[in-house]
């Protein structure tokens, strides 16, 4: 048996909460982390008699993201309703989009192990979500918590175009990275409010049917992701080379014990009874919207980061770092204009010193205390010699948790380096009568005794020499 003589086939859905501050059918508060049931009403509740009003906000929020991929924007589209019981779900059926989305026919471009590739995107519908029912672990109790109830999403779903589980990561952190740049998503696998459903089959490579899909759920993190479907992939290869076949099914992912177990036989669209739903008339998106959505959409990761590389000539590498947060990129542009040096340096610090202070001391950036002028001033102060490298990190390190100015930091640290050549002169003459030896083998021609002597003279100024300066008195002095 082996696995290489199988082309794994996977398309995802996604389920993105947006980002709204109320319901989508409802006025009721979208906030994670209430007390249970505390943001529900009538309409959220499911009482009979009530009637849905849609959020218009919900509906650019999803043109956004539709337009963002690529996607064409439907003038109408049809709310359905899909039924299902569950106890989270009180009313017995969820609105949807079936038959006609808001969005169709995008796409998204991954980089794969071959290079860039698009994959496709099949539709964007909008849909409202369930509640959630809690589990007593003990085996008691079983309770509905009806606050997600309503929270409007958007299903993203691609075609089968992905062949391997590390494309399927790829492609999510890239649809991540856009519907947080938009705005419209706040990421979150862990809250629940970027999900991923994973259909995943295997083909031999010469066949010209896909194999029969198995719908992978539960899956909150990518590394799971990325598990769930190798995992997947041997499971199915293994019952094809053993002669048996692969049900069609819906399979939970165990992260604990790292493989996927049968949750339900995969229902099918006729499963769920969908029809127009008689609450809601169809979407028309009024004229001349998606246009003036489409005008006010950000810089997207993809673009940014070819312009940060072209613009400001930095590697790929951290070009990445930069863009994979919207803040930090504008941040680090914001910086670059203030300081005007090279980009390079400055790139450095971000990478470097600003990602780990702010790790460590667990600060957003939207909390940072100082602004673009003062790190552009540390980096000024070190590119005229007046700090020491290792000084300025000392420097940004204050100026980080107190925000004060760098050169008022630098002064009362005593770490501005002496410029004064009087200084440096006269530390240089004073190392050298100390050390006739040492002078005598440089000038016999072992001259790796000059980094000996540059040590001494910083030694002598404690660290506050300027190099450039030390090295240039040395020289002279010994008579280069
Ligand atoms: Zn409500």
């Amino acid at each position: 048996m082996s696995v290489s003589d199988f082309q794994p086939v996977i398309g995802l859905e996604v389920h993105g909460q947006l980002l709204t501050k109320s319901k989508i059918f409802c006025g009721c508060s979208t906030e994670f982390g209430a007390p249970p049931n505390a943001h529900t009403c009538a309409v959220c509740l499911g009482m009979p008699g009530v009637l849905p009003v849609l959020n218009a906000q919900v509906v650019e929020f999803a043109i956004r993201a539709g337009r963002a991929l690529g996607c064409r924007i439907n003038p109408v589209s049809i709310w359905a309703r899909k039924n299902y019981f569950y106890p989270d779900l009180p009313k017995g059926y969820q609105i949807s989009q079936y038959d006609l989305p808001l969005c169709e026919h995008g796409g998204l471009a991954i980089d794969t192990d071959a290079g860039p590739r698009t994959v496709r995107i099949r539709r964007i519908h909008l849909e409202e979500d369930a509640g959630k029912n809690v589990h007593d672990p003990g085996g008691g109790e079983s309770l509905v918590d009806l606050n997600r109830s309503g929270v409007p999403l958007v299903e993203i779903v691609s075609e089968p175009d992905l062949r391997s589980s590390a494309e399927a990561v790829e492609y999510l952190k890239a649809l991540r990275d856009i519907l947080v740049y938009l705005e419209v998503n706040d990421g979150n696998l862990e809250e629940g409010s970027f999900r991923c459903d994973a259909n995943v089959s295997v083909m031999r490579k010469n066949a010209t049917e896909y194999g029969t899909r198995v719908e992978l759920k539960n899956i909150n993190s990518f590394r799971f992701v990325q598990k769930a479907i190798d995992y997947e992939i041997d499971r199915q290869v293994e019952l094809i080379e053993s002669g048996r076949k692969v049900a069609l099914e819906t399979r939970l992912y165990d992260a604990v014990k790292g493989e996927t177990r049968s949750m339900r036989s995969k229902e099918e669209a006729h499963d769920y009874r969908y029809f127009p739903e008689p609450d809601l008339p169809p979407l028309r998106i009024p004229p001349g919207l998606v246009e003036r959505i489409e005008k006010e959409l950000p810089e997207l990761p993809r673009a940014k980061l070819e312009r940060f590389e072209k613009e400001y000539g930095l590697s790929a590498y951290d070009a990445k770092i930069l863009v994979a947060d919207r803040a930090l990129a504008d941040f680090f542009e914001q910086v670059a204009k203030a300081y005007g040096g090279p980009a390079k340096k400055l790139a450095n610090w971000f990478t470097g010193e600003l990602l780990r202070l702010l790790k460590e001391a667990g600060t957003a950036l939207s909390a940072l205390r100082f602004g673009p002028p003062q790190l552009a001033a540390l980096l000024k102060m070190v590119d005229a010699g007046e700090l020491s490298n290792n000084a300025a990190k000392d420097v940004f390190a204050e100026l980080f948790h107190t925000g004060r100015e760098p050169k008022d930091i630098a002064q009362e640290k005593g770490l501005i380096q002496v410029q004064d050549t009087g200084a440096v002169d006269a530390a240089v003459d004073a190392v050298l009568s100390a050390n006739p030896g040492e002078v005598e083998k440089y000038r016999a021609g072992k001259k790796q005794v000059f980094g000996f002597l540059v040590g001494q003279v910083m030694r002598a100024m404690k660290g506050k020499g300027n190099p450039a300066l030390v090295n240039a008195a040395l020289k002279a002095r010994l008579g280069e």
